[in-house]
């Protein structure tokens, strides 16, 4: 049985989401490397890769949206100079939690802000970052359009937005194999690891759900981005989209 996601309005989608992310929150980062085996790290060190934050003195903030347990914020204070400054945003404190925990454990407390509030609106003045990411986030959103429009406002001029989110797989094998994976094995360690499958049986179905990649490029040029381009990785299991406020 699955949850349905067509019939669920927007707002008790959210309500769920929510449910999920504070229940996995002290156990995410394992979850994260049991299911992707370990793929997740390889796909986030090419976004850093990208992103690119200079290793001077220069400023650049960086908001990293649905940032969660704080991936992609310390990757880029690791990977940066002393310029870089991160906003770690989530709309769930669980998650933001174990983020502030563990970017204070690796010395960073001094160069990020933890901020809770919602991807559709987000508490920033216009042109306030040089970068803005989401990761794994959008697809949880659910006014995802809403979050791309807030994401483009928010960047200055020169400013870069990246999403990198699960995307379409476009290798008929791998597709049976991801299938029978997502579908057998994911729900069967949600409920090993986590005691519950039902919250990974939604996951899989956001996936599934999600728009194929040149519909996502569509909706970046539509909040404004310009030069929009996206990589797929893994045979198209994730996908890294990238857009430029200009
Ligand atoms: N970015 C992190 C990573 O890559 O490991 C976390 C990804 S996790 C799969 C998805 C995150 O999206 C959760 O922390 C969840 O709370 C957050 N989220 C869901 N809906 C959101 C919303 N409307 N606004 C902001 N964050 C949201």
């Amino acid at each position: 049985t699955h949850f349905g996601f067509e019939d669920v309005a927007l707002g008790d989608k959210q309500g769920r989401v929510n449910e999920v992310f504070h229940g996995v929150a002290s156990r995410y980062d394992l979850m994260n490397d049991l299911m992707s085996g370990g793929l997740h790290r390889a796909w986030k060190s090419a976004l850093i890769t990208e992103l690119n934050p200079p290793r001077s003195a220069r400023r650049f903030r960086l908001l990293d949206v649905a940032g969660g347990t704080g991936d992609i914020a310390l990757r880029t204070l690791k990977a940066g100079g002393q310029g870089v400054h991160a906003t770690l945003f989530d709309i769930n404190p669980s998650m933001l939690e174990v983020g502030r925990q563990r970017t204070d454990a690796a010395g960073f407390g001094q160069r990020v802000d933890i901020v809770e509030g919602n991807a559709e609106e987000l508490p920033f003045p216009d042109a306030s970052f040089e970068a803005v990411t989401i990761a794994f986030g959008l697809r949880n959103v659910p006014r995802m359009q809403s979050a791309l429009d807030e994401a483009r406002r928010v960047l200055v001029p020169g400013g870069r937005f990246f999403c990198l989110e699960f995307s379409k797989v476009d290798m008929p094998v791998l597709n049976r194999v991801y299938d029978l994976y997502s579908f057998k094995v994911i729900p069967g360690l949600g409920r090993m690891v986590a005691g519950d499958g039902e919250p990974y049986r939604y996951l899989v179905e956001s996936i599934r759900r999600f728009p194929p990649p040149e519909e996502l490029a569509q909706m970046m040029r539509r909040a404004g981005m310009s030069r929009v381009s996206y990589t797929p990785f893994t045979g198209g299991i994730a996908a890294l989209h990238s857009g430029w406020r200009l």
